[in-house]
């Protein structure tokens, strides 16, 4: 159930993220640059048809993706940053959003916002950028599965085992997908060697 997107380019931008010295613009730009990565690879089962089409050549078949929308989830505030892609590669996105706060003492999760699309019958991608203890992921993930999703998939940019094996035991059925798992959390419940607060890198916080 989990994915971890091996590729040259993925590796290169996650260093560049971890890096302090790299300015919330430029931190934004491979945010974007990684999770449209990570949304390629998420898709990659999604279903096609048969289309011919005529090239200025001659008649071809090839195959397009069927129409299934596709519904991306965002945990406020930093899964934010992980819509855009979405939007920007495939032609039918709705967008849902999420609020949970991390208590920075306790680390526990709690619930302050949702609003949701329709959620029955379309494919649903939670998306967070950062998998600690799994805490916000799993309430997101039963918030989307109450809601009609089924099978819903996890998109990450960096996650802690300890997360991705908190998911698997509230939602053995998601799918998990990342760009690199890290070593473990620290007792302050940050991901090692991670990148810090994404959120805070993110928007200059
Ligand atoms: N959230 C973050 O932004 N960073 C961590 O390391 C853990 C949770």
């Amino acid at each position: 159930m989990l994915s971890v997107l091996r590729h040259p380019l993925g590796d290169h931008i996650v260093t560049h993220l971890r890096d302090q010295t790299t300015k919330p613009a430029t931190f934004r730009i491979l945010a974007y640059q990684l999770t449209l990565m990570l949304a390629i690879d998420a898709t990659r089962d999604l279903p096609t048809e048969t289309k011919v089409v005529e090239t200025p050549l001659e008649k071809t078949e090839g195959s397009v993706l069927t129409h299934q929308p596709i519904v991306v989830v965002a945990i406020l505030r930093a899964g934010v940053s992980m819509v855009q892609p979405f939007l920007d590669v495939f032609p039918d996105v709705s967008v849902g959003y999420v609020g949970l706060e991390r208590d920075h003492a306790t680390a526990v999760a709690r619930s302050y916002y949702c609003k949701l699309p329709s959620l029955e019958g379309r494919r649903v991608f939670v998306v967070d950028p950062m998998l600690a203890t799994g805490g916000s992921a799993s309430k997101a993930l039963g918030v989307v599965k109450q809601n009609g999703a089924v099978a819903p998939r996890l998109v990450c940019i960096i996650a802690a085992p300890e997360g991705v094996a908190e998911v698997a035991r509230h939602h053995s059925e998601v799918s998990v997908h990342v760009a690199v798992l890290d070593r473990a959390l620290n007792d302050r419940k940050y991901i090692l060697p991670g990148l810090g607060d994404f959120g805070d890198r993110l928007y200059g916080t």
